[in-house]
């Protein structure tokens, strides 16, 4: 694709969707699952960068990378190299039951980037709710304890033991229970929201200082638990940046009671954030953290590293066949590669500048209520009233629509947001051009 090509995004030559991808989606419908969440109606065919083809021949401009996934945004000709040469030597053989060099170069790589001094080792899964299901039976395992805390508005999977720590939106849980025992749920630092104050703790219910004044005292035992899983940076319930202290404190309770920290970074690790870890923005050392999306650049891999004295577990305790797929690995180790040369520095600098467009805009359009983020992970609120923070849940839906139809690409989180998680690769004009367009739709809307 030539460069001039590459530039012309978004470009929508047919009404949407088009006659191929109208015809592609009643196939879909007839035969895939209908408990997808597909919010409009695009049949990728193709991607390059932050450009996404649908079978029409209509591109877009790519703000979700495939769910925060594709960092390097897609198809890098670097990625596509690894992936090419890593195919012709080896596709699988199973890193549960034998050895290959880009499982153990991985791995090593990982532990060294891990925050803390402490040594590390690193579990392969495939994706992140296999990562969490790790980072859970670990922790169990080597502390012998039983409970697990985890926080509302989480989202940490859809598998039977990461489902039951996910407490974002209740259609999730709803109908599949019993869940796995254990699991107590309490509340994050979710401060900007707070009716009170936006300051960490002046509301009387801080987060963290409820925990051991209300969950210890009442229902569970400090000595039963055996881990909090957190995510440092909520990603579906929301895009919610805790304050600093929600992180400090809930690491010093945690180490008063010899209680594990698992820091789900399955979407704000991988540089998504402007450093490796978002947990590196608080100063967080966690026990545990898993990953999976941004990792290996679109290829299934889920990563759980630990500390080296955690992983007490014997042979056969936990494994998985493809956990650890070479040719996933061989991605991984070339995003990473390109993380450091320069891709995690980009997403800082060009998430600085998009955050100070989104508060331009919010400053323009009063539907806006809130805008965060760290990074290339930056949400803004939808609101009916800015002092009440009243979500206006079907506004937020309809704007993704109409970006959506003018060939920005956008996805929702928590109740009200918009979520900008565009590859780490984009520019400073793409950012331009996709707040140009959500400016325009924002004053249609405001206008009717
Ligand atoms: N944890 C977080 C923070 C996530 O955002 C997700 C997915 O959105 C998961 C876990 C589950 O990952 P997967 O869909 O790969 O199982």
């Amino acid at each position: 694709m030539t460069y001039q090509e590459l530039h012309q995004i978004p470009l929508i030559k047919t009404s949407l969707p088009g006659p191929l991808a109208a015809k592609m989606i009643a196939k879909d419908e007839q035969f895939t699952s209908p408990s997808y969440t597909r919010f409009y109606p695009l049949v990728v065919k193709r991607g390059y960068g932050a450009m996404i083809e649908d079978l029409d021949g209509n591109r877009f401009l790519d703000f979700t990378s495939g769910i925060a996934v594709c960092a390097t945004g897609h198809c890098h000709p670097r990625i596509v190299e690894a992936i090419r040469k890593q195919s012709e030597q080896l596709i699988h053989m199973s890193g549960t039951d034998f050895y290959y060099g880009p499982q153990a170069d991985l791995a090593e790589k990982l532990a060294s980037l891990a925050p803390g001094k402490s040594a590390k080792k690193v579990f392969f899964a495939n994706s992140g709710t296999e990562s969490i299901e790790a980072a859970f039976k670990l922790a169990r395992y080597h502390t012998k304890r039983k409970q697990i805390i985890s926080f509302f508005g989480g989202f940490h999977g859809r598998t039977m033991g990461s489902l039951s720590l996910t407490a974002s939106k209740s259609i999730q849980r709803k109908g599949f229970d019993p869940l796995i025992p254990g699991v107590s749920h309490t509340h994050f630092g979710n401060c900007y929201r707070c009716p009170v104050n936006k300051t960490f703790g002046s509301c009387g219910i801080a987060c963290v200082d409820s925990i051991e004044k209300q969950l210890f005292r009442h229902t569970v035992a400090p000595e039963d638990v055996a881990a909090f899983v957190v995510e440092p940076i909520q990603g579906e319930g929301g895009y919610i940046v805790p304050p600093n202290e929600f992180h400090r404190d809930l690491q010093t309770l945690a180490r008063k009671y010899g209680i594990l920290i698992i820091a789900d970074e399955v979407q704000s690790g991988m540089g998504r954030t402007g450093k490796m870890f978002a947990s590196e923005h608080f100063n967080l050392e966690p026990d545990i953290i898993c990953l999976a999306k941004g990792i290996a650049s679109g290829l299934p891999l889920g990563a759980m590293i630990a500390r080296s004295e955690l992983m007490s577990w014997p042979k056969g305790a936990h494994a998985s066949t493809f956990g650890g797929n070479p040719v996933a690995c061989a991605a991984a180790l070339e995003t990473i590669a390109l993380l450091e040369e320069g891709l995690m520095l980009n997403a800082s600098n060009v998430g600085k500048f998009l955050i100070d467009l989104l508060h331009s805009l919010s400053d323009k359009h009063r539907i806006i209520g809130d805008v965060r983020g760290k990074g290339l992970m930056l949400a803004i609120d939808l609101v009916k009233d800015r002092t009440t923070q009243e979500p206006a849940t079907f506004l937020r839906d309809e704007i993704v629509q109409r970006c959506f139809q003018k060939g920005l690409l956008l996805l929702g989180c928590g109740q009200s947001a918009i979520r900008f998680c565009p590859p780490l690769i984009i520019t400073e004009q793409d950012a331009m051009v996709a707040v140009k367009i959500l400016d325009q739709i924002l004053s249609e809307i405001i206008e009717v």
